[in-house]
């Protein structure tokens, strides 16, 4: 017979009413299809291969039943219990962030220490004095403090690789090694990543002890998401106006657009709000509630394009977004997947544009080559490259042929995204 609490879908999933109480608060009603099949599996002390994008709900997947854990086998006061290790400062806030309102309700405090590197380490020093429960990390800062006597790992019981495949992306396999090597070999691992390289799933292997494997499209009770990808060729310096014409043309009401720098995030939204378009610049030097509000604006359409960086946009969730621009091409073929794969979600046709230069030409083969994929050259009328150094193009006539059909493509998809 069920308890009366059962009867929400999370305390189906075995989940105590504590954490229920803080997912229903947060605006959890019933779980995404990752957090259904991941956290009874995770309860039960399942190793856990996830394979899941950023917006599929992962966090919570792998936070909750590590509260419960952590609640029912409560460590020795602030003794190390479960390390989440993540690539990117922005990550380790999120994740902090989430594990903390989840823990909310649970009768003992739980403290969340979160720590990162392109800081100074000593305020991070100051915050694991006296120690906390839960560690959420980059490995480098991590494996620093650990040098320094600042952190224990000798008592984590729960390990979870969050991105595992931008960790490794972001030159992060020494140090995981060097961090795994000091964690009790007896513990549960939860394993997430977006994408499963041969270099992915031997770390997996390597970490992981008879793991279920858990694989979810990103958005519940869909069909993984339609991508349309295209490449256009335009000079470096021409590709604010096209950025602007293909908004306009293309009647794009919401618009993603990474660039490669804050500075390049701050100057494209100028030049755009300049020209009438209701523009944001998205980047790390902005402050926590100026970020949300800029989120909160593009998902309301109060804005219509935010110029945002990778590390800032990292494990955002921006519901229904048609159009997802890449200004600067990304640095790794993974964090291409990942900025596209923003786009295309809740069966919409998502459209992927890629700004391709003289200069990037070489890089967008190589991405190109990792994703097993051809992107086609396109060009658009007045914007045609003339830099110098540019690669063999098709001939005159194949182009204008093209040119013309692609472009009412690119509108079509970018209507049909707005449906
Ligand atoms: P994540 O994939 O963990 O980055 O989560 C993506 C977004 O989905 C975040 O904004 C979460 O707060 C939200 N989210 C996670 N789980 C649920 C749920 N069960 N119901 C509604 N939203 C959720």
């Amino acid at each position: 017979m069920k308890l009366p609490a059962a009867s929400s879908p999370f305390a189906e999933l075995g989940l105590s009413a504590a954490l229920v109480r803080a997912a229903s608060q947060r605006g959890y009603v019933a779980p995404t299809p990752i957090q259904s099949a991941a956290i009874p599996l995770a309860l039960e002390g399942r190793d856990i291969v996830g394979c899941a994008q950023t917006g599929s709900g992962k966090t919570a997947a792998f936070a909750l039943p590590l509260l419960q854990a952590l609640d029912t086998w409560r460590p020795a006061w602030r003794r190390t219990y479960a390390l989440v290790l993540v690539p990117t400062r922005e990550l380790a806030a999120q994740v902090g962030e989430t594990i903390r309102a989840l823990a909310v309700h649970l009768a003992d405090p739980v403290k969340v220490a979160v720590v990162f590197g392109g800081v100074s380490v000593n305020p991070q020093m100051m915050g694991l004095r006296g120690g906390a429960e839960v560690v959420v990390a980059t490995p480098g800062r991590l494996l620093d403090l650990v040098e320094r006597n600042a952190v224990k790992l000798d008592d984590v019981n729960l390990l979870v690789l969050d991105e595992a495949d931008r960790l490794l992306d972001e030159g992060f396999a020494e140090e995981l090694a060097r961090l795994t090597a000091l964690l009790p070999p007896r513990r549960q691992s939860l394993f997430f990543s977006a994408t499963f390289p041969p270099a992915v799933q031997q770390l997996a292997d390597g970490l992981l002890h008879d793991p279920v494997r858990v694989e979810m499209p990103a958005t519940p009770g869909d069909e993984p998401p339609a991508i349309e990808q295209h490449a256009v060729e335009v000079d470096t310096a021409q590709r604010t106006p096209l950025l602007r014409h293909m908004i306009e043309q293309g009647q794009w009401p919401r618009v993603l657009v990474f660039v490669a720098t804050r500075y390049a995030s701050e100057h494209v939204a100028d030049k755009l709000r300049r020209a009438g378009l209701a523009a944001a610049a998205f980047h790390g030097d902005l402050s926590q509630g100026a970020r949300t509000r800029v989120l909160a604006e593009l998902n309301s359409g109060a804005l219509r394009v935010v110029l945002a960086t990778d590390m800032a946009a990292r494990g955002l969730h921006i519901p229904g977004l048609p159009v997802v621009v890449n200004y600067d091409l990304p640095r790794s073929p993974t964090d291409y997947t990942h900025r596209i794969g923003r786009t295309g979600r809740a069966g919409a046709t998502g459209l992927a544009v890629s700004f391709v230069t003289a200069a990037s030409e070489a890089h967008f083969r190589l991405i190109e080559k990792r994703q097993g994929q051809r992107v086609p050259r396109e060009r658009v009328a007045g914007f045609e490259p003339g830099e110098a150094a540019l690669p063999a193009s098709p001939p005159e006539g194949g182009i204008k042929g093209r040119r013309k059909s692609k472009k009412d493509k690119l509108r079509e998809a970018a209507a049909a995204g707005k449906a």
